[in-house]
């Protein structure tokens, strides 16, 4: 695609100056030596810059907060995942009921945004594991969902992300995520689909297997 003058494809700059895109979020190791009134102070400034060159007047009643309340969205909503002290406390419990088949939380709200337009990546996660001896709470998985939308993503990694933690927290491989989300970066410009949805998915350990990725998705359809 064209973005001003250069052309990317898969994190790479035609002249050569980007590194190839990281299976975690490319992130600055100076990013969390700012507090989060630096943050949205900073932000504040540089997002006047931006609707002044668009030759908006700021000293507009309207628009006169834009910047600032755009600054507080990014940095304490949108953008709160890049924190990693937000990143959500996972409570175990022992695994008491020996429940032993899959369990799979459906439709879990997907609300990111598009790491090359910035703006939002709407949709649903369905998440499925096999317990070992411990088992999560339910809501634990939402928020881990919640924390990885909340940073600027591309669907394959965020896929990826949610897999990773759970995998981790639960110190199980069996563990699979399927997202289904339209991008407003397809529906709103470029070629402006506003029909078409992107599935993204992770099977591990048990879902590997045939039949329990065919149990998996028919689940998901019941
Ligand atoms: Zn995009």
């Amino acid at each position: 695609m064209q973005q001003n003058g250069t052309t990317h494809r898969n994190g790479i700059a035609a002249n050569g100056a980007a590194r190839i895109t990281s299976t975690e979020t490319p992130v600055l190791n100076t990013q969390q030596a700012l507090t989060d009134d630096e943050k949205i102070r900073l932000i504040t400034f540089h997002f006047s810059r931006i609707m002044e060159t668009l030759g908006l007047d700021l000293a507009d009643d309207s628009l006169c907060e834009t910047p600032a309340r755009v600054a507080k969205m990014f940095v304490t909503e949108a953008f709160r995942g890049l924190n990693e002290s937000n990143r959500p406390d996972i409570t175990l419990f022992e695994n008491g009921y020996g429940y032993s088949e899959m369990l799979i939380e459906r439709n879990i709200t997907v609300y990111s945004y598009c790491e090359h337009h910035f703006v939002p990546i709407i949709g649903k996660a369905h998440v499925a594991y096999y317990a070992g001896s411990k088992v999560i709470g339910l809501s634990k998985i939402n928020r881990i969902v919640q924390h990885y939308c909340k940073r600027p993503q591309v669907q394959e990694r965020l896929t990826e992300d949610i897999a990773g933690a759970l995998k981790e927290a639960l110190h199980v491989e069996d563990v699979a995520v399927v997202i289904d989300a339209a991008h407003l970066c397809v529906a709103s410009r470029g070629v402006g689909d506003v029909n078409s949805t992107t599935l993204t998915a992770h099977y591990g350990g048990r879902f590997r297997n045939e039949e329990t990725r065919k149990e998996f998705l028919s689940l998901l359809k019941g």
